[in-house]
């Protein structure tokens, strides 16, 4: 049996694991991923393995950077099930489609900067999405699933994002079974809306996220204070705050804390908008899923004024272009969501091309930022950077809340793996830059864990 790391090798975006063994092919998930924009249509366009000879797909999560190269999978060749939670079917029903006209536009770019006479095609487009969503199968937490004659896996509450999954997968070979935990992405305690992480199941390996593997969070409930503090700072000086926030799950959080603080009379004076047509189709999916609510999201929907936790009086959902537009006319203080959630596409680049020159205003990130993303840059205090194609200058105030990580940081991450680190035969860490997983390797070590391992891409390990 055999591991190979083809994505979030050493970096964080680009999920897929493919384990073989004598007579089965199984991808755990088939992600995007992210970067610069030449570097990344060659790394995603051109598949590492054969399509047709993978047996089945296992997918943690919706995220992008997890299920965003799957309907480039099913147009190379792949027929099988790609096997995932209920409300991770219905976001990647959204987000796939949004993702397939990305892909369309992106290409149209590249093909302008080129000036090759041989035009590129894009890696997928909506149709080929569209076409990817009819192999989806999907499934409750907690139950054995039939993947081959020989595997079957289960899924456990990762508390990362609506339907997010950690995945055990046991498959037999000859007369050997191995069981092999993936983590996905592991959230944390507490956060809202979501139940928290299910314990580590009983496993021989296991793939752990690694993103921060280096880092303590502040406690997440600090989470909606310094967000009404925010708020309030960029209010008293009449500006506009712009949150970079990714449509599926960061946004539905901060309007969820935005929702509570309006309830406790909190949130200063200010109206809200989403801008996001993705976001809005996301947060459909979410009310459709109240299965994966935690139970304070459960009582809060019947306490609510309006029994509505992803609305309330002053926010208003942006679905039109025009609607998006006359935005940059508003006078005013304002709060304005808008995907993506690393500033590398979407309408709020505009909002930021408005915005980020004038120090009243305030960017204000709840989520990581990957490395060469214009997230990042702006984070990482450059003066200059461009957006859509013009430089500016970066006069407006940058702000990070840290506690709105839905990713567990160091100690919780040890704390998940601690119960079955005694079994475990080894570990690799994924989906994580190199000092977060060397520092969490030093933690997986002290916990008695001797074989920890960090996979570059394209390498293979024995199981
Ligand atoms: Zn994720
Ligand atoms: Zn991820």
């Amino acid at each position: 049996m055999r591991v190979t790391f083809w994505g979030a090798a050493q970096t964080v975006t680009g999920s897929q694991h493919l384990i073989e063994s004598a007579s089965d092919r199984i991808l755990l998930e088939c992600g995007l991923f992210q970067g610069k924009r030449a570097e990344s249509y060659a790394i995603n366009q051109r598949l590492p393995y054969d399509a047709r000879a993978v047996d089945a797909v296992l997918l943690s999560h919706a995220h992008i950077d997890h299920s965003g190269n799957i309907p480039n999978l099913t147009k190379s060749g792949f027929h099988g099930d790609i096997i995932c939670t209920h409300a991770t079917r219905d976001l990647c029903a959204v987000m796939l489609r949004d993702s397939g006209a990305i892909q369309e536009e992106n290409v149209a770019y590249l093909n302008h900067h080129r000036k090759s006479p041989q035009p590129l095609m894009p890696i997928y487009t909506l149709a080929d999405a569209e076409r990817s969503l009819r192999q989806f199968v999907s499934y409750d937490y907690e139950r054995w699933i039939s993947v081959t004659p020989r595997a079957r896996a289960m899924f456990g509450d990762a508390g990362h994002m609506l339907g997010s999954a950690w995945v055990l997968l046991e498959l037999t070979e000859g007369t050997r079974t191995v069981r092999l935990c993936f983590s996905g992405d592991l959230g944390r305690r507490g956060l809202p809306i979501l139940r928290d992480p299910s314990p580590m199941p009983e496993a021989d390996y296991l793939i752990l996220e690694s993103t921060y593997g280096d880092r303590s969070h502040p406690p997440v409930n600090e989470a909606t204070s310094d967000l009404r503090r925010a708020i309030g700072d960029v209010v008293a000086r009449r500006g506009k705050v712009i949150i970079p926030a990714f449509a599926v799950g960061r946004t539905q959080e901060i309007v969820y804390r935005l929702n509570e603080l309006v309830n406790h009379g909190e949130l200063a004076s200010v109206p809200v908008f989403v801008d996001s047509p993705l976001a809005v189709n996301v947060t459909e999916v979410f009310r459709t899923h109240p299965e994966c609510y935690d139970d304070e999201t459960k009582r809060m929907l019947i306490e609510d004024g309006d029994g509505n936790v992803f609305g309330f009086a002053r926010l208003t959902y942006v679905r039109r272009v025009e609607d998006s537009r006359a935005l940059n006319d508003l006078d005013g203080p304002a709060v304005i969501i808008s995907a993506s959630g690393m500033a590398e596409h979407g309408r709020v680049l505009h909002h930021l091309r408005h915005t980020i020159e004038d120090p009243k205003n305030m960017i204000l990130f709840v989520s990581f930022q990957a490395q060469d993303t214009l997230g990042r840059r702006i984070l990482d205090g450059q003066r200059y950077v461009k957006i859509l194609g013009d430089e500016f200058t970066v006069r407006a105030e940058v702000r990070h809340i840290e506690a709105l990580s839905g990713h567990a940081d160091r100690d919780e991450l040890l704390d998940w793996v601690r119960p079955q680190a005694r079994r475990l035969r080894g570990v690799f860490l994924v989906h994580g830059e190199l000092g977060p997983m060397q520092a969490l390797a030093e933690g997986l070590a002290s916990l008695g864990i001797t074989d920890v391992r960090l996979p570059k891409r394209g390498e293979s390990f024995e199981l």
